[in-house]
């Protein structure tokens, strides 16, 4: 994933945010620890949503001035393109609508391939379990135990890389940083 300068952001959103994302981190330890192999899978799922509204939300917004102009933007705008060059009186602009919301390529990637392992991890433990009767799909499966231990290790693998994506973005608060009133972004 891309290392971005990391810029605090509107307080409230960002603390808020931060909060959530350390309290959902709280879940994985015991969940990874019992077991509970589907609930560890559900809380990093919401970790990664919490992430990609934090920073890799690629939103096309279309903004229309008073004039009547109407234009396409990724970032939030504040004046119309082609009024700014001409001496009239800025004219307010107001977003109409939002085209288009999608995922850096390279995180959706990863976070697809990802879940692509476990899924199918799953389903080998799955079909692992129904034991197969006749001899030549009884070859084929693999042993419970083997599918297990594949599943648990995508698991990890989605924990870790999760993990590495929120020190990017300096989002960990330190067991020290309690009080928010004390801690820093991106330390
Ligand atoms: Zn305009």
């Amino acid at each position: 994933m891309a290392k971005k300068s990391y810029a605090a952001p509107d307080k409230d959103a960002g603390w808020g945010l931060i909060y959530r994302l350390n309290n959902l981190w709280g879940q994985v330890d015991p969940k990874a620890t019992q077991g509970k192999v589907d609930e560890w899978n559900f809380v990093l799922d919401r970790i990664y949503c919490n992430l990609l509204y934090a920073n890799d939300m690629i939103v096309k917004r279309i903004y229309q001035c008073n004039e009547g102009h109407t234009f396409a933007t990724f970032e939030k705008k504040k004046e119309c393109p082609s009024c700014r060059n001409s001496t009239a009186i800025k004219s307010p602009i107001k977003l109409i609508k939002i085209e288009s919301i999608e995922l850096s390529d390279e995180d959706e990637m990863v976070y697809k391939f990802l879940t692509k392992k476990i899924k199918d991890a799953v389903n080998n433990k799955i079909n692992a379990m129904k034991k197969p009767t006749d001899k030549k799909t009884r070859e084929k499966t693999k042993n419970l135990e083997e599918c297990k231990e594949e599943h648990y290790r995508a698991l990890m693998m989605k924990d870790i890389w999760l993990r590495k994506f929120m020190q990017d973005l300096g989002l960990y608060l330190k067991v020290s940083q309690n009080d928010p009133s004390h801690a820093l972004f991106g330390q």
